[in-house]
Protein backbone atom coordinates (compact mmCIF):
# COMPACT_ATOMS: atom_id res chain seq x y z
CA UNK A 1 0.00 0.00 0.00
CA UNK A 2 1.19 3.66 -0.82
CA UNK A 3 2.77 4.66 2.55
CA UNK A 4 1.49 8.62 2.90
CA UNK A 5 2.48 11.39 4.73
CA UNK A 6 1.77 12.26 8.79
CA UNK A 7 -0.93 15.31 8.32
CA UNK A 8 -1.17 18.31 10.50
CA UNK A 9 -4.59 19.15 10.63
CA UNK A 10 -6.41 22.19 12.61
CA UNK A 11 -10.10 21.34 13.74
CA UNK A 12 -11.89 24.75 14.23
CA UNK A 13 -15.04 24.27 16.07
CA UNK A 14 -17.74 26.54 17.96
CA UNK A 15 -18.21 23.78 20.73
CA UNK A 16 -16.32 20.54 22.00
CA UNK A 17 -16.69 18.53 24.48
CA UNK A 18 -15.48 18.19 27.56
CA UNK A 19 -15.15 22.44 27.61
CA UNK A 20 -18.57 23.42 26.26
CA UNK A 21 -21.48 21.75 24.44
CA UNK A 22 -24.74 22.37 23.60
CA UNK A 23 -25.54 19.64 20.67
CA UNK A 24 -23.87 16.73 18.66
CA UNK A 25 -21.09 18.98 17.27
CA UNK A 26 -19.39 19.31 20.53
CA UNK A 27 -19.43 15.31 20.75
CA UNK A 28 -17.87 14.90 17.91
CA UNK A 29 -15.87 17.73 17.40
CA UNK A 30 -14.26 16.15 21.05
CA UNK A 31 -13.93 12.87 20.09
CA UNK A 32 -12.90 12.72 16.64
CA UNK A 33 -9.36 14.64 17.30
CA UNK A 34 -8.88 11.66 19.54
CA UNK A 35 -9.34 9.08 16.64
CA UNK A 36 -7.80 11.00 13.97
CA UNK A 37 -4.37 10.86 16.39
CA UNK A 38 -4.72 7.29 17.02
CA UNK A 39 -4.07 7.09 13.26
CA UNK A 40 -1.13 9.01 13.54
CA UNK A 41 -1.80 12.41 12.61
CA UNK A 42 -0.87 15.71 14.51
CA UNK A 43 -4.52 16.93 14.75
CA UNK A 44 -5.24 20.29 17.34
CA UNK A 45 -8.06 21.34 18.05
CA UNK A 46 -8.98 25.03 18.23
CA UNK A 47 -12.25 26.34 20.24
CA UNK A 48 -13.14 30.24 21.68
CA UNK A 49 -12.53 30.16 25.49
CA UNK A 50 -16.02 30.92 26.86
CA UNK A 51 -16.52 32.87 30.57
CA UNK A 52 -17.92 29.44 31.46
CA UNK A 53 -14.78 27.36 30.81
CA UNK A 54 -12.55 27.32 33.94
CA UNK A 55 -8.87 27.46 33.33
CA UNK A 56 -7.82 26.26 36.89
CA UNK A 57 -10.69 23.24 36.29
CA UNK A 58 -8.92 22.35 32.81
CA UNK A 59 -5.37 23.14 33.63
CA UNK A 60 -5.49 25.95 30.86
CA UNK A 61 -2.28 27.54 30.24
CA UNK A 62 -1.45 30.61 28.26
CA UNK A 63 0.77 30.45 25.39
CA UNK A 64 0.23 33.46 23.51
CA UNK A 65 0.29 36.72 25.59
CA UNK A 66 -2.44 39.57 23.57
CA UNK A 67 -1.72 39.62 19.54
CA UNK A 68 -3.47 42.06 17.22
CA UNK A 69 -5.77 40.19 15.22
CA UNK A 70 -7.25 42.91 11.88
CA UNK A 71 -10.95 43.05 12.60
CA UNK A 72 -12.63 45.09 10.12
CA UNK A 73 -10.39 48.72 9.47
CA UNK A 74 -9.29 48.01 13.36
CA UNK A 75 -7.41 45.37 15.29
CA UNK A 76 -8.62 43.28 18.32
CA UNK A 77 -6.61 41.78 20.80
CA UNK A 78 -6.59 37.56 21.43
CA UNK A 79 -4.34 35.72 23.37
CA UNK A 80 -3.98 31.61 23.53
CA UNK A 81 -4.30 29.20 26.44
CA UNK A 82 -3.62 25.56 25.78
CA UNK A 83 -5.22 22.31 26.97
CA UNK A 84 -6.18 19.04 25.76
CA UNK A 85 -8.40 16.36 25.16
CA UNK A 86 -6.19 13.88 25.21
CA UNK A 87 -2.41 13.78 26.25
CA UNK A 88 -1.49 14.44 22.64
CA UNK A 89 -4.03 15.94 21.12
CA UNK A 90 -3.67 20.20 21.77
CA UNK A 91 -6.93 22.38 22.24
CA UNK A 92 -5.71 26.40 21.83
CA UNK A 93 -8.07 28.22 23.45
CA UNK A 94 -8.98 31.95 21.82
CA UNK A 95 -9.64 34.30 24.17
CA UNK A 96 -11.17 37.66 24.53
CA UNK A 97 -13.41 38.97 27.35
CA UNK A 98 -15.44 41.07 24.93
CA UNK A 99 -16.60 38.77 23.05
CA UNK A 100 -16.62 35.25 25.27
CA UNK A 101 -16.52 36.34 28.23
CA UNK A 102 -20.80 35.92 28.43
CA UNK A 103 -22.51 33.33 30.33
CA UNK A 104 -24.17 31.24 27.39
CA UNK A 105 -22.55 30.17 24.31
CA UNK A 106 -24.74 31.42 21.40
CA UNK A 107 -27.53 33.60 20.65
CA UNK A 108 -26.17 36.55 21.27
CA UNK A 109 -26.63 39.64 18.29
CA UNK A 110 -22.92 40.12 17.83
CA UNK A 111 -22.80 36.10 17.05
CA UNK A 112 -21.57 37.13 13.23
CA UNK A 113 -18.58 39.14 14.63
CA UNK A 114 -17.49 36.68 17.61
CA UNK A 115 -17.01 33.66 15.29
CA UNK A 116 -15.26 35.61 12.86
CA UNK A 117 -12.75 37.08 15.55
CA UNK A 118 -12.52 33.21 16.79
CA UNK A 119 -11.59 32.09 12.91
CA UNK A 120 -9.22 35.11 12.05
CA UNK A 121 -7.30 34.87 15.49
CA UNK A 122 -7.46 30.60 15.08
CA UNK A 123 -5.74 31.65 11.64
CA UNK A 124 -3.45 34.10 13.23
CA UNK A 125 -2.14 32.15 15.94
CA UNK A 126 -0.94 29.37 13.49
CA UNK A 127 1.30 31.92 12.39
CA UNK A 128 2.91 32.97 15.71
CA UNK A 129 3.15 29.61 16.50
CA UNK A 130 4.94 28.56 13.32
CA UNK A 131 2.57 25.58 13.20
CA UNK A 132 1.72 25.55 9.51
CA UNK A 133 -1.45 22.75 8.84
CA UNK A 134 -1.82 20.56 5.75
CA UNK A 135 -5.58 20.75 6.41
CA UNK A 136 -7.79 22.99 8.54
CA UNK A 137 -11.25 21.47 9.16
CA UNK A 138 -14.21 23.57 9.37
CA UNK A 139 -17.16 22.44 11.60
CA UNK A 140 -20.88 24.32 10.73
CA UNK A 141 -21.22 27.84 10.12
CA UNK A 142 -19.35 28.98 12.78
CA UNK A 143 -16.05 28.47 10.80
CA UNK A 144 -17.19 28.70 7.64
CA UNK A 145 -15.52 31.98 6.64
CA UNK A 146 -12.22 30.07 6.74
CA UNK A 147 -12.11 28.65 3.41
CA UNK A 148 -13.39 31.86 2.30
CA UNK A 149 -10.39 33.31 3.63
CA UNK A 150 -7.84 30.98 2.47
CA UNK A 151 -9.40 31.82 -1.24
CA UNK A 152 -9.23 35.66 -0.73
CA UNK A 153 -7.42 37.23 2.14
CA UNK A 154 -5.06 34.44 2.90
CA UNK A 155 -4.67 33.30 -0.86
CA UNK A 156 -0.98 35.49 -1.63
CA UNK A 157 0.35 34.28 2.40
CA UNK A 158 2.90 31.54 1.48
CA UNK A 159 2.33 30.40 4.77
CA UNK A 160 -0.90 29.19 4.17
CA UNK A 161 0.08 28.16 -0.13
CA UNK A 162 -0.33 24.39 0.81
CA UNK A 163 -3.18 24.50 3.57
CA UNK A 164 -6.86 22.59 2.15
CA UNK A 165 -9.79 23.14 4.27
CA UNK A 166 -12.62 20.87 4.64
CA UNK A 167 -15.75 22.09 5.41
CA UNK A 168 -18.13 19.71 7.36
CA UNK A 169 -22.16 20.24 7.35
CA UNK A 170 -23.89 18.78 10.79
CA UNK A 171 -26.77 20.75 10.35
CA UNK A 172 -27.81 22.47 7.04
CA UNK A 173 -31.18 24.10 9.06
CA UNK A 174 -28.48 26.44 11.28
CA UNK A 175 -26.51 28.30 8.48
CA UNK A 176 -25.46 31.89 9.88
CA UNK A 177 -27.20 33.98 7.81
CA UNK A 178 -26.28 37.88 8.46
CA UNK A 179 -26.23 41.30 6.47
CA UNK A 180 -23.26 43.42 4.49
CA UNK A 181 -21.73 44.28 7.34
CA UNK A 182 -20.01 40.69 8.22
CA UNK A 183 -18.42 41.58 4.91
CA UNK A 184 -16.49 44.13 5.75
CA UNK A 185 -15.84 43.09 9.85
CA UNK A 186 -14.16 39.99 7.61
CA UNK A 187 -12.21 42.00 5.39
CA UNK A 188 -13.77 40.76 2.49
CA UNK A 189 -15.79 43.48 1.40
CA UNK A 190 -14.43 43.89 -2.06
CA UNK A 191 -15.58 40.63 -3.31
CA UNK A 192 -19.52 41.16 -2.13
CA UNK A 193 -22.20 39.00 -1.64
CA UNK A 194 -22.50 35.77 -3.41
CA UNK A 195 -24.48 35.19 -6.90
CA UNK A 196 -26.16 31.85 -7.94
CA UNK A 197 -28.99 32.01 -10.96
CA UNK A 198 -31.03 29.84 -8.60
CA UNK A 199 -30.38 31.59 -5.61
CA UNK A 200 -31.61 34.88 -5.45
CA UNK A 201 -31.35 35.39 -2.05
CA UNK A 202 -27.59 34.58 -1.68
CA UNK A 203 -27.01 38.33 -3.87
CA UNK A 204 -28.41 39.92 -0.80
CA UNK A 205 -27.37 38.18 2.32
CA UNK A 206 -24.01 36.88 3.75
CA UNK A 207 -24.60 33.30 4.10
CA UNK A 208 -21.31 31.78 5.92
CA UNK A 209 -22.58 28.21 5.11
CA UNK A 210 -22.78 28.60 1.83
CA UNK A 211 -19.57 30.30 1.62
CA UNK A 212 -17.53 27.19 2.92
CA UNK A 213 -19.49 25.07 0.94
CA UNK A 214 -18.69 27.58 -2.22
CA UNK A 215 -14.97 27.88 -0.89
CA UNK A 216 -13.88 24.91 0.52
CA UNK A 217 -11.46 21.98 -1.08
CA UNK A 218 -13.58 19.36 -0.17
CA UNK A 219 -17.54 19.38 1.70
CA UNK A 220 -18.88 16.58 3.82
CA UNK A 221 -21.91 16.05 6.07
CA UNK A 222 -22.73 13.71 8.82
CA UNK A 223 -24.09 10.77 7.26
CA UNK A 224 -24.44 9.53 3.64
CA UNK A 225 -28.41 9.40 3.62
CA UNK A 226 -28.13 12.74 4.71
CA UNK A 227 -25.68 13.89 1.64
CA UNK A 228 -27.97 12.60 -0.63
CA UNK A 229 -31.31 13.98 1.53
CA UNK A 230 -29.49 17.33 1.01
CA UNK A 231 -29.75 17.79 -2.67
CA UNK A 232 -33.09 17.80 -2.84
CA UNK A 233 -35.57 21.34 -1.96
CA UNK A 234 -37.62 19.09 1.08
CA UNK A 235 -33.89 19.03 2.90
CA UNK A 236 -31.82 21.26 0.76
CA UNK A 237 -32.63 24.45 2.96
CA UNK A 238 -32.76 26.55 0.09
CA UNK A 239 -28.81 25.67 -0.97
CA UNK A 240 -29.43 22.96 -2.57
CA UNK A 241 -28.69 24.15 -6.03
CA UNK A 242 -25.49 25.04 -4.81
CA UNK A 243 -24.55 21.63 -2.96
CA UNK A 244 -25.78 20.23 -6.40
CA UNK A 245 -23.19 22.25 -8.33
CA UNK A 246 -20.47 20.97 -5.65
CA UNK A 247 -21.45 17.29 -5.16
CA UNK A 248 -18.34 15.91 -7.09
CA UNK A 249 -16.58 17.47 -3.36
CA UNK A 250 -19.66 16.76 -1.38
CA UNK A 251 -19.55 12.83 0.58
CA UNK A 252 -21.05 11.32 4.09
CA UNK A 253 -19.00 10.05 6.50
CA UNK A 254 -21.30 8.82 9.52
CA UNK A 255 -20.50 9.97 12.83
CA UNK A 256 -18.80 7.66 15.64
CA UNK A 257 -19.45 7.98 19.28
CA UNK A 258 -16.79 8.08 21.93
CA UNK A 259 -16.84 4.45 23.15
CA UNK A 260 -14.39 5.31 26.14
CA UNK A 261 -17.17 8.11 27.49
CA UNK A 262 -20.19 6.09 26.58
CA UNK A 263 -19.51 3.01 27.82
CA UNK A 264 -21.87 1.35 30.51
CA UNK A 265 -19.37 -1.07 32.03
CA UNK A 266 -17.29 2.01 33.44
CA UNK A 267 -19.66 5.07 33.67
CA UNK A 268 -19.47 6.90 36.68
CA UNK A 269 -22.85 8.48 36.47
CA UNK A 270 -24.75 5.39 36.37
CA UNK A 271 -26.04 3.28 39.43
CA UNK A 272 -24.90 -0.09 37.94
CA UNK A 273 -22.76 -0.63 35.88
CA UNK A 274 -23.31 -3.59 32.97
CA UNK A 275 -22.07 -5.09 29.68
CA UNK A 276 -23.90 -7.20 27.21
CA UNK A 277 -23.05 -10.22 29.36
CA UNK A 278 -24.57 -9.01 32.41
CA UNK A 279 -27.59 -7.39 31.57
CA UNK A 280 -29.49 -8.64 33.99
CA UNK A 281 -27.73 -5.97 36.10
CA UNK A 282 -29.26 -3.08 34.09
CA UNK A 283 -33.03 -3.06 35.78
CA UNK A 284 -31.06 -1.40 38.70
CA UNK A 285 -30.42 1.36 36.26
CA UNK A 286 -34.04 1.74 35.36
CA UNK A 287 -35.43 1.69 38.80
CA UNK A 288 -33.18 4.17 40.26
CA UNK A 289 -34.12 6.96 37.29
CA UNK A 290 -37.78 6.10 38.14
CA UNK A 291 -37.18 7.24 42.03
CA UNK A 292 -34.87 9.97 40.62
CA UNK A 293 -37.61 11.34 38.29
CA UNK A 294 -40.55 10.32 40.74
CA UNK A 295 -42.40 7.53 38.17
CA UNK A 296 -43.69 4.59 40.22
CA UNK A 297 -40.98 2.26 40.69
CA UNK A 298 -41.88 -0.91 38.28
CA UNK A 299 -39.28 -2.97 36.42
CA UNK A 300 -41.95 -4.70 33.98
CA UNK A 301 -43.64 -0.78 33.07
CA UNK A 302 -41.74 0.18 29.85
CA UNK A 303 -39.77 2.99 29.99
CA UNK A 304 -39.19 5.25 26.90
CA UNK A 305 -37.13 8.08 27.30
CA UNK A 306 -35.88 11.21 24.98
CA UNK A 307 -32.66 13.90 25.17
CA UNK A 308 -32.95 15.94 22.54
CA UNK A 309 -32.85 19.88 22.34
CA UNK A 310 -36.60 20.47 21.99
CA UNK A 311 -37.01 22.20 18.60
CA UNK A 312 -39.43 21.48 15.54
CA UNK A 313 -36.66 19.04 13.47
CA UNK A 314 -36.64 16.59 16.72
CA UNK A 315 -40.50 15.71 15.68
CA UNK A 316 -41.96 17.09 18.46
CA UNK A 317 -45.26 18.23 16.66
CA UNK A 318 -46.04 15.06 15.61
CA UNK A 319 -45.83 13.67 19.41
CA UNK A 320 -47.81 15.90 20.64
CA UNK A 321 -50.23 14.66 18.53
CA UNK A 322 -50.40 11.74 20.07
CA UNK A 323 -48.80 11.81 23.32
CA UNK A 324 -52.26 11.66 25.44
CA UNK A 325 -53.42 8.14 23.68
CA UNK A 326 -49.77 6.83 24.03
CA UNK A 327 -49.98 7.68 28.24
CA UNK A 328 -53.35 6.00 28.07
CA UNK A 329 -50.96 2.74 27.79
CA UNK A 330 -49.18 1.17 30.25
CA UNK A 331 -45.88 2.63 29.61
CA UNK A 332 -43.57 5.56 31.20
CA UNK A 333 -41.95 8.83 29.56
CA UNK A 334 -39.15 10.02 30.87
CA UNK A 335 -37.71 13.44 28.91
CA UNK A 336 -34.63 15.71 29.24
CA UNK A 337 -35.03 18.41 26.81
CA UNK A 338 -34.22 22.24 26.49
CA UNK A 339 -35.53 24.60 23.87
CA UNK A 340 -38.38 25.95 22.37
CA UNK A 341 -40.91 27.52 25.04
CA UNK A 342 -43.65 26.08 23.43
CA UNK A 343 -42.41 22.13 23.78
CA UNK A 344 -41.44 23.13 27.11
CA UNK A 345 -45.54 24.48 27.94
CA UNK A 346 -46.21 21.11 26.34
CA UNK A 347 -43.50 18.32 27.96
CA UNK A 348 -44.80 20.05 31.30
CA UNK A 349 -48.42 19.81 30.77
CA UNK A 350 -47.97 16.24 30.27
CA UNK A 351 -45.58 15.64 33.42
CA UNK A 352 -48.65 17.28 35.69
CA UNK A 353 -51.62 15.35 33.47
CA UNK A 354 -49.92 11.71 34.44
CA UNK A 355 -47.76 12.25 37.63
CA UNK A 356 -45.69 8.81 38.14
CA UNK A 357 -45.85 8.35 34.42
CA UNK A 358 -44.08 11.00 32.53
CA UNK A 359 -41.71 13.34 33.86
CA UNK A 360 -39.78 15.80 32.42
CA UNK A 361 -36.05 17.67 33.25
CA UNK A 362 -35.68 20.90 30.89
CA UNK A 363 -32.62 21.34 31.41
CA UNK A 364 -29.19 20.56 30.06
CA UNK A 365 -27.33 17.77 32.12
CA UNK A 366 -25.10 15.06 30.88
CA UNK A 367 -25.32 12.82 34.22
CA UNK A 368 -28.65 12.69 34.16
CA UNK A 369 -28.57 11.76 29.87
CA UNK A 370 -26.30 8.92 30.65
CA UNK A 371 -28.90 7.71 33.95
CA UNK A 372 -31.17 8.09 31.16
CA UNK A 373 -29.42 6.12 28.01
CA UNK A 374 -28.90 3.35 30.42
CA UNK A 375 -32.32 3.18 32.58
CA UNK A 376 -35.21 3.29 29.25
CA UNK A 377 -36.13 0.39 27.47
CA UNK A 378 -36.42 2.59 24.38
CA UNK A 379 -35.57 5.79 22.97
CA UNK A 380 -37.43 7.76 21.05
CA UNK A 381 -36.31 9.96 17.99
CA UNK A 382 -39.07 11.27 15.75
CA UNK A 383 -36.84 13.72 13.61
CA UNK A 384 -38.37 15.76 10.57
CA UNK A 385 -34.82 15.57 9.40
CA UNK A 386 -31.82 14.22 11.65
CA UNK A 387 -28.39 14.59 9.51
CA UNK A 388 -26.58 11.82 12.12
CA UNK A 389 -28.38 11.63 15.12
CA UNK A 390 -25.84 10.84 18.20
CA UNK A 391 -28.76 10.07 20.24
CA UNK A 392 -29.80 6.73 19.25
CA UNK A 393 -26.05 5.45 18.77
CA UNK A 394 -25.93 6.29 22.76
CA UNK A 395 -28.63 4.66 23.15
CA UNK A 396 -27.95 1.26 21.58
CA UNK A 397 -24.52 1.70 23.03
CA UNK A 398 -26.28 1.49 26.53
CA UNK A 399 -29.20 -1.22 25.71
CA UNK A 400 -32.09 1.25 24.90
CA UNK A 401 -33.82 0.25 21.47
CA UNK A 402 -34.07 3.02 19.54
CA UNK A 403 -37.78 4.04 17.94
CA UNK A 404 -36.72 6.82 14.52
CA UNK A 405 -38.12 7.86 11.62
CA UNK A 406 -36.34 6.59 9.14
CA UNK A 407 -34.53 9.45 8.16
CA UNK A 408 -30.54 10.72 7.58
CA UNK A 409 -28.18 9.16 9.85
CA UNK A 410 -31.00 7.68 12.12
CA UNK A 411 -32.10 5.73 8.48
CA UNK A 412 -28.62 4.73 8.21
CA UNK A 413 -28.18 3.38 12.02
CA UNK A 414 -31.38 2.07 12.25
CA UNK A 415 -33.18 -0.51 10.63
CA UNK A 416 -36.24 -1.83 11.74
CA UNK A 417 -37.10 -4.85 13.59
CA UNK A 418 -38.56 -7.85 10.94
CA UNK A 419 -39.81 -10.31 13.59
CA UNK A 420 -39.94 -13.26 10.80
CA UNK A 421 -36.29 -12.82 9.06
CA UNK A 422 -34.81 -11.30 12.88
CA UNK A 423 -33.34 -8.46 10.82
CA UNK A 424 -33.13 -5.24 12.38
CA UNK A 425 -31.93 -3.55 15.87
CA UNK A 426 -34.56 -1.31 16.49
CA UNK A 427 -38.46 0.00 15.13
CA UNK A 428 -38.42 2.96 12.22
CA UNK A 429 -41.16 4.58 10.51
CA UNK A 430 -40.89 6.61 6.87
CA UNK A 431 -43.57 9.04 6.85
CA UNK A 432 -44.03 11.89 8.67
CA UNK A 433 -46.53 11.70 10.45
CA UNK A 434 -48.51 11.08 13.70
CA UNK A 435 -50.03 8.06 13.51
CA UNK A 436 -47.50 6.12 11.70
CA UNK A 437 -45.34 7.39 15.04
CA UNK A 438 -47.55 5.55 17.07
CA UNK A 439 -48.27 2.69 15.18
CA UNK A 440 -44.46 2.20 15.71
CA UNK A 441 -44.71 2.82 19.19
CA UNK A 442 -47.25 0.24 19.46
CA UNK A 443 -45.12 -2.58 17.74
CA UNK A 444 -42.60 -1.71 20.24
CA UNK A 445 -44.29 -1.96 23.14
CA UNK A 446 -45.56 -5.50 21.49
CA UNK A 447 -42.06 -6.83 21.24
CA UNK A 448 -41.59 -5.66 24.43
CA UNK A 449 -43.75 -8.73 25.94
CA UNK A 450 -41.28 -10.37 24.73
CA UNK A 451 -38.30 -10.95 26.77
CA UNK A 452 -36.45 -13.13 24.21
CA UNK A 453 -36.90 -10.94 21.50
CA UNK A 454 -36.04 -7.55 23.38
CA UNK A 455 -32.75 -9.07 24.45
CA UNK A 456 -31.71 -10.19 20.92
CA UNK A 457 -32.49 -6.81 20.41
CA UNK A 458 -30.43 -5.02 22.99
CA UNK A 459 -27.85 -7.35 22.19
CA UNK A 460 -27.93 -6.22 18.40
CA UNK A 461 -27.20 -2.48 19.48
CA UNK A 462 -25.02 -2.90 22.34
CA UNK A 463 -22.64 -5.01 20.12
CA UNK A 464 -22.91 -2.84 17.14
CA UNK A 465 -19.82 -0.74 16.30
CA UNK A 466 -20.71 2.85 16.04
CA UNK A 467 -16.88 3.97 17.44
CA UNK A 468 -14.93 6.50 15.24
CA UNK A 469 -12.59 3.62 13.79
CA UNK A 470 -14.05 3.58 10.25
CA UNK A 471 -15.07 6.79 9.93
CA UNK A 472 -12.18 8.39 11.09
CA UNK A 473 -10.27 6.39 8.35
CA UNK A 474 -12.88 8.12 5.72
CA UNK A 475 -11.92 11.83 7.33
CA UNK A 476 -8.08 10.73 6.68
CA UNK A 477 -8.55 9.59 3.17
CA UNK A 478 -11.10 12.77 2.46
CA UNK A 479 -8.00 15.09 4.14
CA UNK A 480 -6.34 13.81 1.25
CA UNK A 481 -8.40 14.46 -1.16
CA UNK A 482 -8.68 17.97 -0.47
CA UNK A 483 -5.12 18.10 -0.55
CA UNK A 484 -4.96 16.91 -3.91
CA UNK A 485 -7.82 19.30 -5.27
CA UNK A 486 -6.24 22.00 -3.59
CA UNK A 487 -3.03 21.05 -5.39
CA UNK A 488 -4.61 20.85 -8.73
CA UNK A 489 -6.05 24.50 -8.46
CA UNK A 490 -2.51 26.08 -7.76
CA UNK A 491 -1.36 24.47 -10.94
CA UNK A 492 -3.96 24.78 -12.64
CA UNK A 493 -3.86 29.03 -11.48
CA UNK A 494 0.06 28.68 -12.09
CA UNK A 495 -0.02 27.57 -15.90
P1 LIG B 1 -28.21 17.53 17.82
O1 LIG B 1 -26.75 17.67 17.50
O2 LIG B 1 -29.12 17.85 16.69
O3 LIG B 1 -28.58 18.28 19.06
P2 LIG B 1 -27.57 14.72 18.29
O4 LIG B 1 -28.44 13.53 18.56
O5 LIG B 1 -26.60 14.62 17.17
O6 LIG B 1 -28.52 15.98 18.14
O7 LIG B 1 -26.70 15.03 19.59
C1 LIG B 1 -27.28 15.43 20.77
C2 LIG B 1 -26.24 15.30 21.88
O8 LIG B 1 -26.58 16.20 22.92
C3 LIG B 1 -26.23 13.93 22.51
O9 LIG B 1 -24.94 13.71 23.06
C4 LIG B 1 -27.27 14.07 23.63
O10 LIG B 1 -27.06 13.14 24.66
C5 LIG B 1 -26.96 15.47 24.09
N1 LIG B 1 -28.08 16.21 24.69
C6 LIG B 1 -29.13 16.79 24.05
N2 LIG B 1 -29.93 17.42 24.93
C7 LIG B 1 -29.38 17.24 26.15
C8 LIG B 1 -29.74 17.67 27.48
N3 LIG B 1 -30.82 18.41 27.71
N4 LIG B 1 -28.92 17.30 28.50
C9 LIG B 1 -27.82 16.55 28.27
N5 LIG B 1 -27.43 16.13 27.05
C10 LIG B 1 -28.19 16.48 26.00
Amino acid sequence: MEERKHLKILSLSAEAVPFAKTGGLADVAGSLPKAIRALGHDVRVAMPRYGRIDPAKFQLREILPAFPVPMDKQMEEAAVLQGSIAPDVPVYFIENAKYYDRDGIYMYPDDAERFIFFCRSSLEMLKRLGWCPDIIHCHDWHTAIVPNWLKTVYKDDPFFSRTASIYTIHNLAYQGIFGYRVLEIAGIAEYGFMYHPEMADLAEVVDLMARGIYFADAINTVSERYAQEILTPEYGEKLDPLLRDHRDRLSGILNGIDYEVMNPATDKYIAQNYDVHSLDKRVQNKLALQREAGLTENAATPLMGIISRLTDQKGFDILGDVLDHLLDLDLQFVVLGTGDPHYHEMFSHIAQAYPGKAAVFLTFNAALAQKIYAGTDMFLMPSRFEPCGLGQMMAMRYGSVPIVRAIGGLADTVQDWNPRSGEGNGFSFVRYDRWALFATILRALENYKYEETWHKLQVKGMTADFSWGASARKYVDLYFRALAARDQETRAESQ
